[in-house]
């Protein structure tokens, strides 16, 4: 027997002994961002009933220490508070949830994305801005929301929760974390074994979730592709589940022509750890991609990655479908 078919031959054997690998998920980056102003109900229900396996909060406080989903600290791209209350900007400019409370949040209302300075959508042909009519939910209202679509479908969709800049809601007296974790234990999302993936890109908060906070669940560190990594995937691997870096960490070059894999899902892989990149928009895809397909094709088929953040749910669950991945 040649060693080639003696190894053929063992994993055979040993195969049935571990878990099929599981499928790539699809996260709504946002909810389905790319069809409805992004952390609105509006666009958690469009995404819902898209497939996405893991709906996506971004969470900040407010003044009086209620978390609301939407993905700045501060307000004015995403609703009218410089309209409804210009006087309450602080001396850098901007509009801050923490300097709201949660009454005066619930007045303004939410819009597409836009850029506060030249006053126009970030993404032209999404959504209309100044259109209809949509506001900010609390995280309750986002589970809750959740919770009931899940059971009025049968369809059970995950949250997937971002406690946003923990480290400057210490510095103003807010202690984000130790808020956010009791609700999402009071919802059910408690153990690994539960719909939740809880998101951070500071290190030191994903540590102190994991340790001093005792967060069961499973944890991911967000990676900023503009910052050195603080750890190594080995050190991270003791605390977290996963990672969540940007495209460019996956794969790089300029064209499809010259792109290349980097090893990071093969590393983290490596040191168990999954790997959810962020974000695909099919209105604004990276330089080495021809097309959405082909990104896709990339990132799950060359590069390997379990999962993807995605503006747009319903081209990742049709694509994945097509490929036999779902
Ligand atoms: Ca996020």
């Amino acid at each position: 027997m040649t060693a080639e078919s003696l190894t053929a031959l063992l994993m055979a054997l040993t195969m049935p002994l571990f878990a099929q690998p599981s499928k790539p998920v699809v996260i709504a980056h946002r909810g389905a961002s790319g069809y409805l102003p992004e952390h609105t109900l509006e666009s958690k229900a469009m995404a819902h009933a898209m497939g996405a396996d893991l709906l996506e909060q971004d969470i900040v406080l407010t003044k009086d220490d209620v978390p609301v989903v939407m993905h700045d600290i501060h307000l004015e791209t995403i609703c009218d508070v410089a309209q409804r209350f210009p006087e309450r900007k602080r001396a850098d400019g901007h509009y801050y949830a923490l300097d709201f409370t949660l009454a005066e949040i619930k007045q303004l209302h939410a819009h597409e994305r836009l850029n506060p300075n030249t006053g126009q959508a970030v993404f032209p042909n999404r959504f209309p801005l100044g259109r209809s009519s949509f506001a900010i939910p609390t995280l309750e209202e986002e589970l809750q929301l959740i919770q009931g679509m899940n059971r009025s479908t049968g369809r059970v969709a995950g949250i997937y929760p971002e406690i946003k800049q923990p480290g400057w809601h210490r510095k103003e007296g807010h202690d984000i974390s130790r808020i956010v974790l009791p609700i999402l234990r009071r919802y059910g999302y408690a153990t690994k074994a539960d719909q939740c993936w809880l998101q951070c890109f500071e290190w030191d908060e994903v540590q102190r979730i994991r340790n001093e906070l005792s967060w069961e669940g499973n944890l991911l560190l967000l990676l900023d592709s503009r910052k050195k990594d603080e750890a190594s995937l080995a050190e991270v691997a003791q605390v977290a589940d996963g990672i969540g870096p940007a495209l460019s960490a996956i794969v790089t070059g300029k064209s499809k022509a010259d792109r290349k894999v980097t090893a990071l899902v093969k590393n983290a892989h490596a040191a168990k750890l999954l790997v959810h990149p962020y974000t695909l928009r099919t209105d604004e895809l990276p330089k080495f991609a021809s097309s959405t397909d082909d990104l896709l094709d990339v990132l799950f088929r060359e590069a390997g990655v379990d999962g993807l953040f995605t503006d747009f749910p319903d081209v990742v669950v049709r694509w994945l479908a097509a490929h036999g991945m779902r």
